[in-house]
């Protein structure tokens, strides 16, 4: 569905910046430059200020998002991102970006590129119960945070000490002559930094991390599983695995893996439970409580004079699972319903009679004397038809995978005419 932006305000990032609304990129990138580097938070300027700073700039050098904010505001910005927009980008790395370089710190003119650093995908189990509840959970794990006391930069004295090898770069040009006046170059990656760009000196190596930069944290995630919440449905810690330099931390993902129910299944919302009656309850009643995965009790009853067959469904409205974001809507409960008959000689002749007075009566095509004379004698077994199915689909496989280990037969024998 398309919603027409709203008009709204479209001149607070000019303000921002203190420019006029037909300032030109040269005036934006210099209006930036200046104040960026006077609220810069390292030099004591205030985050938010600096935040707003670089989101404004963000913006407004992007010829095609600046159009946007012109007609429909900050607003339009929003809407234009999508389902998830973030809404902006880390003022850090605008700035790193526009001043190449490494903040204040490092004093180095290398351009650090962010890479991403990876996800950290776990599964956690949970009940039913607990989907159906909800609940919270104190997931605790270790992981890889940068170093409190240099605060990432491997070194005591905090200067990111740049190789000296390669100026930096990681990465070292050789020439050398392989023939008289001819000279060949080649990029290998610096011996001295193993193209990390840095070195930093055994004296200035930071004690705590001891150069690596990141240390080993204990961390405690507070998962919150809400109700409804289905197997395999993701909850994405950002940001949180594990740290490292110039680098965008990764997310956490944890997978949710439903634990089998011993009562229950589960189908989207829908709850499905067994439920054996006796030949008597199908026939002339029944009821039984049963526990739901809050602890209520349900009554669960027929109607009077139903009967219930073998192998039939009955369902409860509302009873099943809450949905998720929605829990006040919940699926049905379905019951499926066995029937136990009396095992064999459970009647006795007397009994049979009886019973045949109160059920329907047979029908009328009972055989004459001389009718089962004519007739051949056979023998009733008992199977276990299911197991039977298997073993002959078994049989049918392995000699299926015998005839394949065969030679194979030859093609296009012809049929002998007669
Ligand atoms: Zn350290
Ligand atoms: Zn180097």
């Amino acid at each position: 569905m398309f919603r027409a932006p709203r008009k709204s305000d479209s001149t607070k990032y000019y303000e921002i910046l203190g420019v006029s609304k037909s300032a030109s990129p040269d005036e934006l990138k210099k209006a930036y430059r200046v104040a960026a580097l006077k609220n810069h938070p390292d030099k004591g300027g205030d985050p938010e200020k600096f935040k707003e700073l670089s989101q404004a700039y963000d913006v407004l050098n992007d010829p095609e998002k600046r159009e946007i904010y012109d007609q429909y505001g900050e607003d339009g910005l929003k809407e234009g991102m999508g389902a998830g927009g973030s809404g902006g980008h880390n003022p850090f790395d605008i700035f790193e970006q526009f001043f190449g370089g490494g903040g204040f710190g490092g004093g180095g003119s290398r351009v650090r590129r962010q890479r991403k650093g990876e996800d950290v995908v776990q599964t956690l189990k949970v009940s039913l119960e607990e989907l159906y509840n909800g609940t919270s959970k104190k997931l605790s794990l270790t992981r890889s945070a940068l170093c409190s006391r240099c605060h990432g930069k491997g070194s005591k004295s905090g200067a990111s000490g740049r190789c000296y090898g390669c100026q930096g770069s990681g990465m070292k040009v050789v020439t050398r002559q392989i023939a008289p006046g001819m000279v060949q170059r080649m990029q290998l990656v610096c011996p001295d930094c193993r193209g990390e760009g840095e070195v930093i000196s055994d004296k200035d190596r930071c004690p705590q991390c001891k150069g690596k930069k990141v240390t080993p944290e204990k961390k405690v995630l507070d998962v919150h599983v809400e109700k409804g919440m289905q197997h395999g449905q993701k909850i994405v810690f950002e940001g949180q695995a594990d740290e490292a330099p110039d680098t965008l931390t990764g997310d956490i993902i944890l997978v949710l893996q439903l634990k089998e129910h011993p009562k229950f299944k589960r189908k989207l919302d829908d709850l499905y439970v067994e439920h054996t009656l006796s030949l008597t309850e199908a026939l002339c009643g029944f009821q039984f409580s049963l526990t739901h995965l809050d602890g209520r009790q349900l009554l669960i009853r027929s109607n009077p004079g139903e009967v219930v067959k073998p192998d039939q469904f009955k369902a409860i409205n509302d009873e099943g699972m809450p949905h998720h974001q929605r829990p006040f809507m919940r699926g049905r409960l379905y019951i499926h319903f066995n029937v136990e008959f009396p095992g064999s000689g459970a009647l006795s002749a007397d009994q049979c009679r009886s019973l045949e007075k109160i059920l329907p009566p047979r029908p009328s095509n009972r055989l004459s004397e001389m009718e089962i004379d004519e007739c051949e004698e056979t023998t009733l077994h008992d199977v276990k038809i299911e197991e039977e199915m298997r073993r002959k689909k078994q049989q049918q496989q392995q000699e299926a995978y015998d005839e394949d280990d065969d030679e194979p037969a030859p093609h296009g024998v012809q049929c002998a005419q007669q």
